[in-house]
């Protein structure tokens, strides 16, 4: 292949170019070498692609942004700029067939299906719900789906026992039929699906009268799914052939089924690992000892190490989720542990506090320079008081 040309270049435009400059530049080029204006020219052909895949690059502002950094080398990744994806129809207005014009010279998009040939059923899809639990140590559900099944009367071909499909006379049995439509460039031709037969290529005169001429019943099945431990919200579990049915004998297609798992009021997940928040008191905070914890393993001892902060963090190593694909690879589980303030206190703990305080730097008689107040009435004492009389 020839070495590319720049984009710039190939519109003849500065590269300070505005959009209204490139848009014109586009349409002069492309009216001039359009191939329903140059039918056979190869040449003319080449060079409508050229400016077609230079607009299409430099009217989008990041696209364009990137090939002013990077050159050509910016696309090449991929096998190449594939221009049948973008919408000219803003330049040419709307006109029919442009779609089919890039798409037949940059090789994308439509292709002729052989409305006879196998092909796969379509993918059904249904969710479900389980709990957190369940989603750590893997689950089996059952999930009612109603799915097409070939009719047993007319084995699928939706024509009455005894009688066959006809060949569409319109399309003769190919499925597809070629519109010529006036555009802004002249004759242009596309490719549709025949309206007669929607793309079968048969046409049915004496329906089958157990599926109505559709070569298909539907039931409601009952499919088992077995549900990975480790499995994540919103991830899907693929059951193959479950689907609808195929067509001339192509594969079923497949069943996909979401997997929605509910919160914890305890844990939260995050990729493998597995986070919960502890309350210790303040004397497991100080003094360390064992405690309960739990994790979806079930509960756990745990030593609290002597002068244990609030906010402190520990890690259960491998008390995390497993991996959906070896539940035996498994992530931690990370452990905040919080001190608890005590609210209510008997006036014997009370004491016992206010003793620990002096020995442990009498944090309760700070030295303000001035004597410590007296105690606040309460709201109740006051009001109490005010009623009194007092
Ligand atoms: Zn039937
Ligand atoms: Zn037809």
């Amino acid at each position: 292949m020839a070495e590319k040309r720049d984009y710039y270049e190939v519109l003849g435009v500065p590269k300070n170019a505005d959009e209204e400059a490139l848009k014109k530049a586009y349409r002069k080029l492309a009216k001039k070498y359009h191939p329903d204006m140059n039918p056979g020219d190869e040449a003319a052909a080449e060079k409508f692609k050229e400016a077609s895949e230079a607009y299409a690059i430099l009217s989008d502002p990041q696209k364009r942004q990137q090939y002013d950094q990077f050159g050509h080398a910016a696309f090449e990744q991929g096998g190449g700029f594939d221009a049948s994806g973008f919408d000219f129809s803003d330049i040419f207005g709307g006109m029919g067939g442009m779609g089919d014009i890039f798409s037949d010279l940059f090789g994308g998009g439509r292709r002729q299906r052989n409305p006879n040939a196998p092909m796969q059923g379509a993918n059904v899809r249904t969710r479900v719900s389980i709990s957190f639990a369940d989603s750590i140590s893997g689950c089996t559900r059952n999930v009612e789906v109603v799915l097409k099944d070939e009719c047993t009367n007319c084995h699928g071909t939706g024509a009455k026992p005894g009688t066959s499909p006809k060949i569409c006379p319109k399309c003769r049995g190919t499925g597809q039929v070629t519109i010529r439509q006036q555009s802004f460039f002249g004759m242009v031709q596309s490719t549709q699906p025949c309206p007669d037969c929607r793309g079968t290529g048969k046409i049915i005169e004496q329906k089958c009268p157990n599926c109505a001429g559709s070569g298909y019943t539907s039931s409601k099945k009952t499919i088992e799914v077995t549900i990975p431990a480790g499995i994540d919200d919103g991830q899907s579990i693929r059951i193959r052939e479950k689907g609808e049915p195929g067509l001339n004998g192509g594969p079923r297609g497949d069943l996909l089924v979401e997997v929605r798992v509910a919160s914890d009021p305890n844990f939260v997940r995050q990729d493998m690992d597995i986070f919960s928040n502890v309350e210790i008191s303040f004397a497991q905070a100080a003094l360390g000892g064992d405690m309960r914890i739990r994790t979806v393993d079930g509960d756990v001892i745990y030593t609290v190490r002597p002068g244990t902060q609030s906010g402190t963090r520990v890690r259960l190593k491998g008390k995390g989720v497993p991996s959906v694909r070896n539940k035996d690879i498994r992530g931690d589980h990370y452990i905040t542990l919080s001190v608890r303030t005590p609210t209510r206190l008997s006036e014997e703990a009370k004491e016992a506090l206010r003793r620990f305080d002096e020995l442990s730097g009498n944090s309760l008689s700070m030295d303000t320079g001035e004597e410590p107040k007296k105690k606040k009435k309460s709201f109740r004492e006051k009001m109490k008081k005010a009623f009194d009389g007092e």
